[in-house]
């Protein structure tokens, strides 16, 4: 038995080049575990890889090498068990504009061989704010309804894991926080949840542990508060309440940046020095403090850090 919802293992996966295109290594030797009960972000600029690896989870994509386990079954020896463990809302709208949102939830339950008397198909409606739309085609609903359909179709079997790929792109904040309010609930209910987002903001707000990829490889794979505590940069910001002299001597590893309205803000290496040596040196300068407060690092300074070092290693 395994704690994991998901077990890759030297997964790589190369496109055949459409006409003269060369191929494409889009995988290269990717190993991830994901825990159960997780929220887990796989980040990474475009073209990292990011649905080439999900598509693989969801069956989409043949992988070329490597091997994945499903909530414990292998895909190539339990595909169907390991295919029913898994949905997936896809980062590309595919419905068919023919099928109203009751019609395409009972398509896929069946596709998933949900016997009638188990569908769920009122309840997700309803989860999903389409109640009132089930007999809409879904041609005509919004770009906003299409979407929450697509994660309807994702939850129809029931699966352990859900994957949300980039679900909240291009989509306005009252979706967004309804997404989110779902991945929360059926998180705590129980449900695995692997998504991918380009918003660091909401992978730091949303995931436990994260992995980030980039041309294909992986960078980093650790819980969320891990990554951030490695960025030992943190920014002190004083509101003087005079206008602050033109010389103010720091302790090293101290660096002042002046902001708008008299701001002073001193980036620091918190190993290295602490708040109380800069504000000792900021008294000494013949600065008067009128506020003080803390900016901590976010994600998107590991992530910029990462991504930054791995192309100047590729140059
Ligand atoms: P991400 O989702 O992180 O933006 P993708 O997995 O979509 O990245 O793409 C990874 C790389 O593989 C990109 O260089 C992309 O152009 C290439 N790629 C994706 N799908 C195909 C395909 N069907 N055929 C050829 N190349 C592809
Ligand atoms: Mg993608």
């Amino acid at each position: 038995m395994t704690d994991n919802a998901i077990e890759i293992s030297g997964l790589s996966k190369t496109y055949a080049g459409a006409g003269s295109e060369p191929p494409k290594q889009a995988l290269k030797n990717i190993d991830l575990t994901i825990p159960r009960g997780s929220i887990f972000g796989l980040l990474g600029p475009n073209g990292a890889g990011k649905s080439t690896l999900i598509n693989i989870l969801a069956g989409l994509v043949v992988k070329s090498e490597g091997s994945v386990k499903i909530w414990g079954f292998d895909q190539d020896v339990n595909p169907r068990q390991s295919r029913a463990a898994i949905g997936v809302m896809p980062q590309e709208l595919n419905l068919d504009p023919f099928f109203t949102p009751r019609g395409s939830l009972d398509v896929q339950a069946g596709l998933y061989g949900v016997p009638r008397s188990e569908r769920r198909t009122d309840e997700i409606l309803d989860m999903i704010g389409l109640a009132d739309k089930g007999e809409a085609y879904a041609r005509n609903l919004s770009g906003g309804m299409r979407r929450r359909l697509l994660l309807g179709k994702a939850l129809v079997h029931s699966p352990r894991i859900l994957v949300l790929d980039e679900p909240t792109a291009g989509v306005d904040i009252e979706l967004r926080q309804m997404l989110w309010r779902n991945v929360r609930k059926l998180n705590e209910d129980g449900m695995t949840i692997i998504l991918t987002t380009h918003y660091l903001e909401e992978a730091e707000e949303m995931c436990d542990e994260i992995a980030i990829i980039n041309q294909g490889e992986m960078l980093i794979r650790d819980t969320t508060a891990r990554l951030i505590s490695l960025i030992d940069t943190k920014t002190l910001v004083i509101k003087p309440d005079d206008t602050p002299p033109a010389d103010i001597p720091l302790p090293p590893d101290a660096e002042l940046e002046r902001r708008s309205g008299g701001i002073l803000a001193i980036n620091y290496a918190k190993t290295k020095t602490s708040p109380g040596d800069i504000l000792a040196a900021l008294r000494d300068a013949g600065v008067t403090i009128a506020d003080v407060s803390i900016e901590e690092p976010h994600l998107e300074d590991v992530f910029l850090d990462l991504t930054r070092n791995a192309q100047t290693r590729a140059a």
